[in-house]
């Protein structure tokens, strides 16, 4: 039989809500089963055990009095260190935020409590959602759990190994350009970038905001909606979040087979991944063609000059957000001698990581006088031509399929030292971001050597419940929820 921390959210808050099992034993489990297993993964930059076990005994006297619980009663969730939770440090993986508390939930993590989940701990991820690989965390890198010596993805890496390693059963994690994805890629689990504007921002410390949403990442289907259901939403605390129905649900394989669905496939795109990449996307689009989805080839020209677009974008977003950890009022507070005006200054944002420091130079050197127009505003231009040439696909197409990455994962340390070839890993993932629509990475199957290999298929503005039918079809064919890394 199972152990408890192996099953999904879903079948244990069933055994919660039917008295077979007590919320507080299962949440017992899991801390043991974290203080067993996190020491090698470093997923989690801290706990929040105490009152968890507190929050399961309050849900354990609900039922028992015969009260309603929620959609998550009893549930663990992990949530990404720069989502903010009343109480808890905030890190953001900096220095800069090291002993940050907020004062106030997240809107979705007051979703998730509303709901009875309850907030286990606070994840590992790049600092300030910089980077592709996790590693530039001041607390460490995350380690894969297929592999301890190579990289989980960034930068919600903590977010998706803790979920891979069966530590946890749902998180959080922020993409801004691939950061949900990619570690989902890497560690062989569900996660989603939802569109823009149907996930509250609200308590998310900001990268590159016009960018950036929050989405679940999860190790079944079923677990992913029923967390994406939770907390999306329109907020009167972010606005620009929309008012729509938002309502996804996992439905029969049957039912999505009658729905046809007519599958864009970038074939230049797989043609430009590592090998064994491409040969397992290919599987995949063979797989949903025998289950009867049409599938042709297309592209998009444009995706050439992403990247250019995004890092431009996304760094001169992000030296105007960084701008607040300044020593006066957030972040870091030095007290250098004299108070002089440079010093002042320097001694807090010395405490940014080399990876920050590089954004923050580049995105000021964007936006400053006489470049403005060079690089930022062609950039927006860019973006702006990415998003038409979307839409001219959508008019053809209800969903497009790439590889979520274009490698493997690979060693820790392999790639620190270059940026740019960082930066180039992302080139798949930032195309949703840029166009503000949803995007799912789902584990396609694992390579020779054992290491994940993800697919993903984008849609267009508020089309998740295309992406989650198809991914369902290919849960359906694959069974993935049983690929489990040994530990
Ligand atoms: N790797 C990308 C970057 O460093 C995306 C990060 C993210 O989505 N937060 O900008």
């Amino acid at each position: 039989m199972k152990s408890l921390h192996e099953l999904p959210a879903c079948v244990v808050s069933r055994k919660i809500k039917e008295q077979e099992i007590t919320a507080e034993e299962y949440i017992s489990t899991i801390i043991e089963r974290i203080r067993q297993v996190d020491h090698k993964i470093n997923s989690f930059i801290s706990n929040n055990f105490e009152s968890a076990l507190s929050k399961s005994r309050t849900i354990d006297k609900k039922i028992k009095e015969g009260l309603n619980t929620g959609l998550l009663a009893g549930i663990p969730v992990g949530i990404k260190d720069n989502i903010s939770v009343q109480g808890l440090k905030n890190t953001c993986a900096s220095r800069m935020l090291s002993e940050y508390i907020p004062p106030y939930n997240a809107t979705v993590v007051s979703k998730i409590e509303a709901q009875d989940g309850i907030v286990i701990g606070k994840l590992n991820m790049d600092e300030f959602g910089m980077g592709t690989t996790s590693e530039y965390s001041a607390f460490g890198p995350v380690r894969n759990p297929w592999n301890l010596g190579y990289v989980a993805g960034g930068s919600s890496g903590g977010s998706a190994a803790s979920v891979a390693s069966l530590q946890i059963p749902l998180s959080l994690g922020s993409d801004t350009g691939g950061s949900i994805r990619c570690p989902s890629s890497f560690c062989s689990v569900i996660g989603i970038k939802p569109t823009y504007g149907s996930v509250s921002r609200n308590g998310l410390i900001s990268y590159s905001n016009s960018l950036e949403q929050i989405g679940p990442i999860a190790r079944t289907i079923y677990d992913l909606v029923t967390l994406l259901n939770v907390i999306s939403g329109v907020d009167p605390k972010d606005n620009t979040t929309l008012p729509k129905n938002y309502e996804y649900k996992t439905d029969h394989v049957d039912h999505i087979l009658k729905k046809k669905y007519k599958i864009g496939v970038l074939n230049d795109l797989i043609d430009d991944s590592e090998t064994e990449v491409a040969e397992n996307t290919r599987k995949k689009v063979k797989q949903l063609k025998d289950r009867g989805c049409e599938m042709e080839d297309t592209r998009i020209p444009l995706s050439n000059y992403a990247l250019a677009s995004y890092y431009v974008i996304a760094t001169a977003e992000a030296s105007s957000n960084l701008s607040r950890f300044d020593n006066l009022r957030y972040g870091y507070q030095g007290s250098p001698e004299g108070y002089e005006w440079n010093s002042y200054f320097s001694e807090s944002r010395s405490k940014f990581g080399d990876e920050v420091k590089l954004r923050i130079l580049l995105g000021s050197y964007v936006l400053s006088a006489g470049y403005f127009g060079k690089y930022y505003a062609k950039a927006q231009k860019l973006r702006s031509m990415i998003k038409r040439e979307f839409d001219i696909l959508f008019n053809k197409y209800d969903i497009l399929l790439l590889p979520t990455m274009p490698v493997l994962p690979f060693r820790l340390g392999e790639k620190t030292l270059q940026p740019i070839e960082n930066y180039n890993l992302d080139v798949y993932t930032i195309l949703a971001n840029l166009a503000g629509i949803p995007a799912i990475s789902i584990p396609g199957g694992l390579s020779k050597e054992g290491f994940p290999i993800g697919v993903q298929l984008i849609a267009n503005a508020f089309g998740e419940q295309k992406l989650i039918d198809v991914a369902v079809l290919l849960e359906n064919i694959e069974g993935f929820e049983t690929w489990i890394p040994k530990i």
